[in-house]
């Protein structure tokens, strides 16, 4: 790849894109990480177009009619950003803040995420511009349906696999499973992951992603000389990802001394009774209220001085204005996007060790991956098969990106976008440029 001509900053910078970062905005963020491992990769000007653009967007109009008998129209889009690699795989969110450009730049996401673990899936994603939380059941299933049928097109388990994403879940994923079925006449589960065991989904997904965070938590603090049985954490986020990977560390021997949600945050040097407060949660619906600790504000639960800081709720959490105050040896990002660009240096300077998202937070698409193997086999996995296979997954492309952050004296996260990158470039390279 040394040969390749290196590109000039005229030809990397998207000529209709301002290079000068909003920090605000994750798909800025995204692309100027990937345009620097592109550049340290010499990737050539051809396949940087290709990779720089989506593959295909679909934009669809969904009449949906009210329980008032009204008629409203939803807006809903689907982007296959990638599949050179095999099918996209992404999922679809219901939210009023939707936009094609938000559902591009996630279906880019998914492209390098799925490359880093080395799963055969490219990247998708899906959104529809709505607000999920005002309509009934029976406006939420007709909208899903007729969606479904809006992309149909795409959808397939050779083409685009859909998952749940924001306000989107196991329910949602049965109606898009049985649309389609539908529509081909006969049953297809492996047209989307996360769906309910019963219906063909696997067991350990819902636990898969905080699994995966708990495994490249323990590899990086073994790198560094340290032991998670040793060490002190913080999570940001006690939703799915944030209890899970609490629980499970925890259960590894590590002190949980910080946790917070949307409504309240707290510490506890002692170390804080997970199980307690996952029980707390399931009660209360949040942490508000909980006595295991004392109340924080959420912006101090990110500056506690631990050895690692697992920000597990939302994007761009860590920004130039609070990134000199972190105070974590270690940073393992379970949410998307939770590290603005801009703040990367400053975690750099202060030899802050990151596990970026696209590696942190894999274990979901890597389960999702295995729920339509098996789907496609006929053959199911009891769950300690897929803990222990996913284990192998995680712990393999920790040694992968870490391996290529040496060789390459980069951090993580760009030796994360330099391995994907290469390995979907990789592909292109091998099939060609059919015109
Ligand atoms: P979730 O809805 O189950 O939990 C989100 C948590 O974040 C809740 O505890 C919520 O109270 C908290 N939160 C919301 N706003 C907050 C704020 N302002 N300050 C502090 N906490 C806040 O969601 P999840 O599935 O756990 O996902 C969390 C993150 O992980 C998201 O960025 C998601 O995209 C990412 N992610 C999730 C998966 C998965 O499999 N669930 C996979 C990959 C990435």
């Amino acid at each position: 790849m040394a040969s390749k001509p290196k590109l000039s900053t005229s030809q990397i910078v998207h000529p209709d894109k301002d290079p000068v970062l909003n920090e605000e905005n994750p798909f800025d963020s995204m692309m100027s990480r990937f345009d620097r491992a592109a550049e340290l990769l010499n990737l050539e000007p051809g396949i940087y177009k290709i990779l720089r653009n989506p593959e295909k967007q679909i934009t669809v109009s969904c009449p949906i009619l009210m329980d008032n008998g009204e008629v409203e129209v939803f807006t809903g889009h689907r982007v296959l950003y990638n599949t050179s690699r095999g099918p996209g795989k992404g999922g679809i969110r219901f939210d009023i803040h939707v936009t094609l450009e938000e559902v591009t730049a996630l279906a880019a996401w998914m492209t390098w995420k799925s490359a880093v673990v080395n799963i055969p899936f490219g990247g998708a994603k899906g959104g529809v511009v709505c607000d999920p939380l005002k309509m009934s059941m029976g406006e939420l299933e007709r909208l899903t349906r007729r969606y479904t049928v809006g992309i149909i097109q795409t959808l397939g388990p050779d083409s685009d696999v859909p998952a749940p994403d924001v306000n989107t879940n196991e329910r949602v994923m049965a109606w898009v499973m049985d649309t389609y079925s539908m529509h081909v006449g006969h049953t297809v589960t492996a047209v989307v992951t996360g769906k309910p065991v019963e219906m063909g989904g696997s067991l350990g997904r819902r636990e898969a992603t905080g699994r995966g965070c708990t495994i490249v938590t323990t590899d990086a603090l073994e790198h560094l000389g340290m032991h998670v049985s040793k060490s002190t954490i913080a999570v940001q986020g006690f939703g799915n990802v944030g209890s899970t990977a609490a629980k499970l560390l925890d259960e590894a021997g590590a002190k949980i001394v910080g946790i917070g949600d949307r409504d309240a945050a707290f510490h506890n040097a002692k170390g804080i009774n997970v199980k307690q407060a996952i029980e707390y949660v399931k009660q209360h619906k949040s942490l508000k209220g909980f006595k295991g600790g004392d109340e924080i504000s959420g912006a101090d639960l990110l500056t506690l001085d631990v050895d690692v800081l697992l920000p597990a709720a939302l994007e761009n959490v860590i920004t130039t204005k609070n990134a000199h105050g972190i105070r974590a040896k270690v940073v393992c990002e379970g949410a998307n996007g939770p590290t603005s660009a801009a703040a990367d240096s400053i975690l750099d300077e202060k030899g802050i060790f990151v596990i970026p998202d696209i590696l942190a937070n894999a274990g979901g698409v890597t389960v999702s991956y295995f729920e339509w193997v098996q789907d496609r086999g006929g053959y199911f996995w009891d769950e300690k098969t897929v803990n222990e296979r996913l284990i192998e997954i995680m712990r393999r492309s920790f040694a992968d990106v870490l391996a290529l952050s040496k060789s390459h004296k980069v951090n993580m996260r760009t030796a994360a976008y330099m391995l994907s990158m290469s390995r979907v470039a990789s592909v292109h390279r091998l099939r060609g440029i059919y015109s």
